[in-house]
């Protein structure tokens, strides 16, 4: 998979220095995948993810970290479900970032997510993130613009650092449109076993629809970098979304090109009795 459709990291990436309008991206894209090709294109990748990801924590060697970031209902919980469960749970920790506790905001924000990045042959995922304190905290004014405002170019000397000392890092932000929005969680409101996703403080952040894009757009453009690029992932449709992700994952994965480690010891002539 990670040659077939390679491009799709070309595609996809935000190339540092660009800025993305969101409106000129269409979130139902598929970029020449058809729903039917996909699931064995899926299925394929995800092997090639097990097994790359089975050498990475092997080799104990390489550190990668995956940022998740959408708006209410992209579709962050399912690409755990879907993409991230081809990992090993036991090399891959997945850290959930909530409205920050007392004990955290006693300290800087980026405080709670440093001790969060993966170590040595671990998959970090984080589903939600340090952007949060430039998306939520910057629409609902938690914090002063004048304080918010300079967290992109901190956010981008903590991602260097990070990189700087082996991390490899791949932001993806899964992009749903406004309508889709609505059905997912109308869909949300009709299926008792989705209900508990549903709270009515989705709807006081749905109408600030507009402020979250250009916080988003503001994030693309600011924080796509060399050492940690962003993807704008069209998340309409699942499978794309899935299959995109998986795909940009691999090829991450694949160009580590993580090994089996040789035994540490001499194992020539053993015999188990
Ligand atoms: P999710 O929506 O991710 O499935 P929750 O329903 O628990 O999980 O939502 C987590 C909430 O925490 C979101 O509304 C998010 O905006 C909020 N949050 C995350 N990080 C921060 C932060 N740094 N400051 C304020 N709110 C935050």
């Amino acid at each position: 998979m990670a040659r077939s459709t390679a491009s799709l990291r070309d595609a996809l990436r935000v190339r540092p220095g660009t800025r993305v309008k969101l409106a000129n991206v269409d979130p139902s894209a598929t970029h020449g995948h058809t729903k039917e090709s996909a699931a064995d294109e899926l299925t394929a990748g995800l092997a090639g993810l097990t097994d790359l990801q089975d050498r990475l924590w092997a080799e104990g060697k390489h550190k990668v970290l995956v940022v998740l970031q959408g708006i209410d209902a992209a579709g962050k919980d399912g690409t755990l479900r879907h993409v991230m469960g081809a990992f090993n749970p036991q090399g891959c920790p997945v850290t959930s970032f909530k409205v920050p506790s007392a004990d955290e905001l006693a300290h800087d924000y980026l405080w709670r997510v440093h001790r969060a990045v993966p170590g040595k042959g671990e998959i970090g995922v984080f589903n939600r993130s340090h952007y949060e304190d430039v998306l939520v905290v910057r629409v609902h004014d938690i914090v002063p613009k004048t304080v918010w405002s300079r967290r992109y170019d901190q956010i981008n000397a903590f991602e260097q650092l990070l990189a700087d000392s082996g991390t490899t890092i791949v932001k993806f932000f899964l992009y749903i449109d406004r309508d889709e929005q609505r059905e997912r969680f109308q869909a949300r409101l009709d299926d008792p076993t989705k209900r508990w996703k549903f709270r009515l403080g989705d709807l006081e952040e749905r109408k600030r629809w507009d402020d979250y894009i250009a916080a988003y757009e503001d994030v693309l453009a600011r924080c796509s970098t060399a050492a940690a690029p962003w993807y704008v992932i069209p998340s309409n449709r699942n499978w794309f979304r899935n299959l995109a992700v998986a795909n940009i994952l691999a090829d991450t994965l694949d160009e580590l090109n993580p090994r089996y480690p040789e035994p540490t010891e001499d194992l020539t002539g053993v015999v188990i009795e």
